[in-house]
């Protein structure tokens, strides 16, 4: 079976800054994947090099078998990121950024405008749907760019610490959404600070640390060997 990610020996530096230096990680089609690791440990970069947002400086990276950088448009129509920092188009009602993301993935207009319907109904902000971004709440906000990275029903969805700093409503909310679209057979991959959600939601981790991975397990077994607060809670 085709790995939904394969990285291997990948490196990134920005000037002085080893970002990644020989990150290796496969995440199996299907599962449920936690990606952990102290601030600075290379998780964003990791991602943002999944997704063609920066250039490796070395080493390969492949999603469904295409790699990211040479076949760049396939690796990319495979994957919804929900980003840690969001940058979205704030003048348009927020069912029309969604229309105008399907139509730039070629997906005719009817259809784009019952998936937006869709979407907005499953993050629980269709009531909203004719409001612009800048006016939607910080919660709201969240529930919004999960449903712009849904809008092409990706096979592999990417969250960037997707429950930091939300409410306890808004995160069972989101555990909810994304248990369900992992039963339905998407691929999550999912960075967190908390060993806890990795233990609730996860499959499998892998702790990153100083830009390499260096464990990849279940959270139990980490939990259980205390590798949480040794390893993930160090430089926090
Ligand atoms: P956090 O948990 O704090 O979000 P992270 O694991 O996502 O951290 P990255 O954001 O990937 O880590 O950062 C890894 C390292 O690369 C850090 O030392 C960071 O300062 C550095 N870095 C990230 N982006 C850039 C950039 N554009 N230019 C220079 N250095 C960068």
């Amino acid at each position: 079976m085709t790995a939904a990610i394969e990285v291997s020996d990948l490196r990134k530096r920005y000037g002085d800054v080893q970002a990644l230096d020989g990150a290796s990680l496969t995440v199996p089609e299907g599962s449920f994947f936690g990606l952990l690791g102290p601030n600075g440990a290379g998780k964003t970069t990791f991602i943002n090099i999944l997704v063609g947002l920066v250039r490796k400086s070395g080493g390969e990276a492949r999603v469904f078998g295409h790699d990211v950088e040479t076949d760049y448009q396939e690796a990319r129509d495979a994957i919804g990121l929900a980003p840690q920092e969001f940058n979205v188009d704030r003048f348009f009602p927020i069912k029309e950024v969604l229309e105008h993301k399907a139509g730039y993935h070629g997906i005719p207009a009817d259809e784009a405008r019952e998936r937006a319907d869709d979407v907005l109904r499953r993050v629980g902000i269709y009531e909203k749907r004719n409001t612009r971004f800048d006016w939607l709440s910080g919660g709201m906000k969240r529930r919004f760019v999960l449903a712009r990275a849904l809008i092409t029903e990706p096979d592999l969805l990417i969250l960037d610490e997707p429950t930091a700093g939300v409410d306890v409503q808004l995160r069972r909310d989101l555990w909810n959404l994304i248990t369900e679209l992992n039963d339905n057979g998407t691929t999550i991959l999912l960075t967190t600070h908390y060993i806890e959600e990795a233990e609730r939601l996860c499959d499998e981790v892998a702790i990153l640390d100083s830009g390499s991975v260096v464990e990849v397990a279940s959270p139990e077994d980490l939990m259980d060997r205390g590798v949480d607060k040794i390893t993930i809670s160090f430089r926090e």
